[in-house]
């Protein structure tokens, strides 16, 4: 049996962590080493490694998970913006090997990231 991603252990309760939204698909919760005023992890309850790894069957789910976005965004009155983010593979610093959308904001975001 592989390990459990950190992830994974979060969905499961095995480890605590600052959840933010769920339903039956999805859960978000603050990330525990924020880059921003304001940046939750946002990811699917189905293990999905990465961007990579989604097919056109995931569709569905992967549309759920942007459509969630804005209730989380007005969860914490983001009216001036912010940005999504999937860092996939080596060459963009994916860790965490279970799909995830990184939204950052309360503040002024630069452009290009490093
Ligand atoms: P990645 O680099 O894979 O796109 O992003 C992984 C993110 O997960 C990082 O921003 C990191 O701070 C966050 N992270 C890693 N471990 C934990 C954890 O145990 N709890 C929470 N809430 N966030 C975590």
């Amino acid at each position: 049996m592989p390990e459990k991603t950190i992830f994974k252990r979060i969905i499961d309760r095995e480890i605590p962590a600052k959840i933010v939204f769920e339903d039956e698909q999805c859960l978000a919760f603050e990330d525990i080493h924020p880059e921003a005023p304001v940046h939750v992890l946002l990811i699917p309850k189905r293990e999905i490694a990465s961007v990579d790894a989604i097919t056109e069957a995931d569709a569905p789910l992967i549309g759920h998970l942007l459509a969630v976005m804005p209730t989380i965004a007005a969860k914490y009155g983001l009216t001036d913006g912010y940005r999504v983010v999937a860092n996939c593979g080596r060459d963009a610093g994916q860790e965490v090997m279970h799909l995830h959308f990184h939204l950052l904001g309360g503040r002024r975001l630069t452009w290009p990231p490093g």
